[in-house]
């Protein structure tokens, strides 16, 4: 497409050429790609934000890295000032995906290709390629390790006989971030029999999307949310709560810290409910490792920066980058073509195998928490 709205205009983009995006093969060193990344409150984005930095260096491109603090106005000053310093590439992890169209649109007429990275960018046709885990298949993974902690599946995934009710909450996503709701889709779609037959019951009556979403996938916002609960449904002790779904690790850690100061216990042998998660931040992995957090979704963010790299090299060398969907992702515009990744399961008996064996983390990580 870039080629083609190029060969349109006579050859050379409104950025003077500036951009990448052009059909013609720039050498990496004549290279600067602008990384924009959400935040560094949690973990997981300084790790993808560091993969993608030394992934690029190495390849012997020059890095614009930013992070914008989770603030809308900030990531769109990055992306506005990325344009104007001339970067070639864009790779950039929304915090609100529907907030960037001006932004992306100046890049486009500057000639300047667009990768999503990890979020969808929504609501403009400039975003040239989305590189993701299967986002709706993490939700899955999310649901079928609660119903597991719960007992209600055994190790092979198989349905045990155990009998509910077993009284569940659900936590959701930031709604402004497009895989909020495929996370939550894969869950609710595992948990709905469950639902429908009553062996999960959620007595909040709070199933939506919108009852259940946390706003910039806030610790804060999430503990408070689980202490309201706790006091309007579950006051008294006279029913306990059995397990909760938790879309993030952050999200987990402010469900787990209400639960145990509202009494539930320190750890799930004490008490605690089964609470799920994502991200593998080495917080929760400690977390897991000590009982305390049941599971999470590990999704190995080296191996998401070298899609990305491979992405960037693709349009550097004026071709366009391999998808392998290009069906899922539509962004109300377009269908993004994108490259989907695998994500594990992570529970206390894999956390050598999955995380350590891999070198994502040391044993002396996993063990400190830190
Ligand atoms: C990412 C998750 C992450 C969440 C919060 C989502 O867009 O896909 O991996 O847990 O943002 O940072």
């Amino acid at each position: 497409a870039l080629v083609t709205a190029l060969a349109a205009c006579g050859g050379s983009g409104a950025g003077g050429g500036a951009g990448a995006g052009d059909g013609e093969s720039k050498a990496p060193e004549d290279i600067q790609v602008g990384v924009a990344m959400p935040t560094e409150t949690s973990e997981r984005w300084i790790a993808d934000g560091a993969s993608v930095k030394k992934q690029l260096e190495e390849a012997g491109y020059t890095v614009d890295l930013q992070f914008a603090n989770d603030d809308i106005p900030t990531q769109q000053q990055q992306i506005d000032q990325m344009i104007t310093k001339g970067d070639d590439i864009l790779v950039v992890a929304s915090i609100d995906g529907t907030a960037l169209s001006t932004q992306l649109q100046a890049a486009a007429d500057a000639n300047i290709p667009i990768i999503a990275y990890d979020r969808l960018i929504n609501g403009t046709e400039n975003v040239d390629f989305y590189v993701t885990f299967d986002n709706y298949n993490v939700g899955v993974q999310q649901a079928t390790s609660l119903l597991t902690g719960l007992g209600l599946l055994d190790a092979d995934g198989k349905k045990t006989d155990k009998k509910g009710p077993l009284n569940v909450e659900l936590f959701a996503g930031s709604i402004d971030d497009n895989n909020a709701h495929f996370f939550w889709k894969g869950a609710m779609d595992t948990l709905q029999p469950y639902l429908d037959d009553k062996t999960i019951v959620v007595k909040s009556g709070q199933t939506d999307i919108q009852q259940a979403a946390t706003l910039r996938w806030s610790q804060e916002e999430a503990q408070s949310r689980m202490e309201d609960l706790i006091t309007a449904h579950y006051a008294g002790g006279k029913t306990k709560i059995d397990g909760i779904l938790s879309p993030f690790d952050g999200i987990s850690r402010g469900v787990i810290t209400a639960l145990s100061n509202a009494g539930y216990g320190k750890t799930m042998k004490a008490g605690l409910p089964v609470v799920t998660g994502q991200d593998a931040e080495i917080a929760s992995v400690k977390l897991i490792d000590d009982g305390v957090q049941y599971s999470t979704i590990f999704k190995d963010t080296r191996k998401l920066a070298t899609q990305a790299v491979d992405a960037v090299k693709a349009y550097a060398g004026g071709g366009e980058p391999e998808a392998n969907d290009t069906e899922t992702y539509d962004n109300g515009k377009k269908v993004v073509p994108s490259f989907l990744l695998d994500s594990d399961i992570v529970i206390k008996d894999n956390i050598k195998s999955l995380l350590v064996d891999s070198e994502y983390y040391t044993a002396e990580e996993v063990k400190a928490g830190q």
